[in-house]
């Protein structure tokens, strides 16, 4: 598990996982290999503002299997990661952590969702109150990383996402929120959880 912290203590107790590819940048089949690859969606800047606004922890959990695969190298991992923060940044927003398996599917790891422990690893940094905390992702993987977790899922369906073979989305209709732009999903899920 690669972790990158931003600052080991959180400004506020609201905290949000999301899923990296697919739900900030478009996803591609063949990886997100450099920061060339990377195109965010502008609605995911704006989402990112609008929970930097409220102080809202967002805390990426992601798996970049490529790594292990050899399709991405390290150098460009890295600069990839740090090109996304510095445009976040200059959008107004902020990622508090970043959780990533570099671990292809048959090295069967810990880490690589739909195992949990990526958030597990994250709440005991920061002592997350998982129960009431969500995670907006948009495979299956992501919502039963989720379920594994004990926090709640909301699926993000944008029209762009890769199919992967067996990668059906479970669930839906039983509770899970479905939205299709980020901002939305941020927008709608805050007010329901004030609610
Ligand atoms: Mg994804
Ligand atoms: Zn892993």
């Amino acid at each position: 598990m690669l972790i990158w912290i931003n600052s080991p203590k959180a400004p506020s107790r609201e905290f949000l996982f999301l899923d990296r590819d697919g739900i900030l940048n478009e996803d591609r089949p063949d990886f997100i290999t450099c920061r060339e690859d990377y195109r965010f969606y502008p609605d995911a800047l704006e989402a990112l503002r609008w929970l930097k606004n409220r102080s809202i922890q967002v805390i990426l959990v992601s798996n970049q299997s490529g790594l292990n695969r050899a399709v991405i190298t390290w150098e460009n991992f890295w600069d990839t990661h740090h090109y996304m923060l510095q445009q976040v940044r200059a959008h107004g927003g902020d990622i508090l952590a970043a959780f990533y398996c570099p671990h292809r599917p048959d090295e069967h790891c810990r880490c690589r969702k739909p195992s949990p422990e990526m958030i597990l690893k994250a709440s005991r940094i920061y002592r997350i109150p998982l129960r009431s905390t969500f995670m907006i992702g948009d495979r299956s993987t992501d919502m039963q990383a989720a379920a594994n977790a004990g926090c709640r899922a909301v699926f993000l369906d944008r029209s762009s996402v890769v199919p992967l073979e067996g990668d059906s989305v479970p669930g839906i209709g039983n509770g899970l929120m479905r939205y299709s732009t980020l901002r939305e999903a941020v927008v709608r899920m805050w007010g329901w959880k004030k609610a």
